[in-house]
């Protein structure tokens, strides 16, 4: 509770893309080598898995294309303090030509849909200030902490990493609990989610941060088809699908919020309305995005993963324990995410609460073992 009450006085302002914070000199057009190419990954991506190497061949590929088309390339050099470790090295002539592309791109019904729903959720979050009471503030921040806890140990640990079991009836109620964040259906969520640990950082990452921090925080979103090329169409939330709850839920998603904003301007009126949903939604919506771009962008690594996931202390603090990203990246299935005493994972805490009053059983953690093959010292 007392997270929300200091995000909602004191949000945090994002400078720009931190990507674009490093030398660069302009040069001829012409084609990158390997050396240049791989210069700006970090220990862990010279580990090369096919998918890195598959996306340095695409970005040779396109910097070439934008080459042979007269258009002149912009090279970077990574500063020679190490500040850009862990970043893939990313020609700023790609960046803009792709930015171009999506903006100036057909928008389908999709697109247009979410981009929609994320907008009035905004829309509405801006009436906040003018609408505020403490009630409704009290209400917002109650219900916040829920669909909050919904995503992060409902939607996140419980079905997308399997990482403890809860009774069924436990399990449906963090599911739901999680749908009143307007982030999508379990089912949807939960497929998005996976791919999105499959294809990390690579070429085939539909919001690769090499893009720059709003294209991987909210932009790549809009692009429905984009996403759906890149991910392919391969069913990989069969779990759920075979099961009628979920599939009721993916069904019917956009009544529950809607029902439950219908119930709370019953209850308050406009002010309900406005903090239980907008504001509340709003705020839910950029802490989960902050960690696919500031944890994918800031931070540390501790373990060897081969990708740019980053524990981020501020957005662990926000989002519930979610930003320990690079704990996270490497130990997938692990309940807990926070594995250092000092890292505050209050997502875990309600888990071995849960586990204490037996309800949370078969909690995974990672094992010694792979702990040491994770490391970079290994
Ligand atoms: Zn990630
Ligand atoms: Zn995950």
């Amino acid at each position: 509770m007392a997270l929300i009450v200091s995000l909602l006085s004191k949000p945090c302002s994002l400078p720009f893309s931190p990507l674009q914070r490093v030398t660069t000199t302009t040069t001829r057009a012409r084609p990158f080598s390997s050396k240049v190419l791989n210069s700006g990954f970090n220990q862990a991506q010279r580990k090369q898995t096919p998918l890195h190497s598959s996306f340095v061949t695409q970005l040779r590929r396109e910097v070439s294309a934008l080459a042979n088309n007269g258009v002149s390339v912009v090279a970077k050099e990574a500063d020679q303090e190490g500040k850009t470790q862990g970043r893939i090295w990313f020609p700023d002539v790609v960046v803009q030509n792709r930015r171009e592309v999506f903006w100036k791109r057909n928008w389908n019904v999709l697109d247009v849909t979410s981009a929609g729903i994320i907008l009035s959720m905004h829309l509405l979050a801006l009436c906040a200030p003018f609408y505020f009471t403490w009630h409704a503030f009290w209400v917002a921040a109650g219900l916040g902490l829920i669909s909050g806890l919904g995503i992060t140990l409902g939607y996140h640990r419980n079905l997308c990493h399997k990482s403890f079991k809860l009774p069924k009836w436990l399990e449906y109620l963090f599911a739901y609990c999680g749908l009143q964040a307007l982030q999508g259906s379990p089912i949807a969520w939960v497929s998005t989610h996976r791919c999105n640990h499959q294809l990390s950082d690579s070429e085939r990452d539909p919001r690769n941060p090499i893009l720059g921090f709003w294209f991987s925080h909210i932009n790549w979103m809009f692009d429905t088809e984009a996403i759906i090329e890149k991910r392919g169409e391969a069913s990989n939330v069969e779990d759920l699908e075979r099961q009628p709850f979920y599939r009721f839920l993916q069904a019917t998603y956009l009544l529950h919020p809607i029902a439950c904003g219908v119930v709370l301007y019953s209850l308050g009126g406009f002010p309900f309305l406005v903090w239980g949903m907008g504001a509340r939604i709003t705020i839910l919506y950029h802490i989960t995005f902050l960690v696919n771009s500031a944890s994918h962008i800031w931070g540390n690594q501790a373990w060897n993963t081969g990708d740019l996931s980053k524990n981020n202390w501020w957005v662990a603090l926000l989002s519930l324990g979610e930003g320990w990203h690079n704990n996270h990246h490497a130990f997938e299935y692990s309940a807990r995410h926070g594995l250092e005493w000092w890292q505050l994972d209050l997502t875990w805490y309600v888990i071995r609460f849960l586990k204490v009053i037996g309800l949370a059983t078969e909690l995974k953690l990672p094992s010694q073992a792979h702990m040491q093959r994770m490391a970079f010292n290994n």
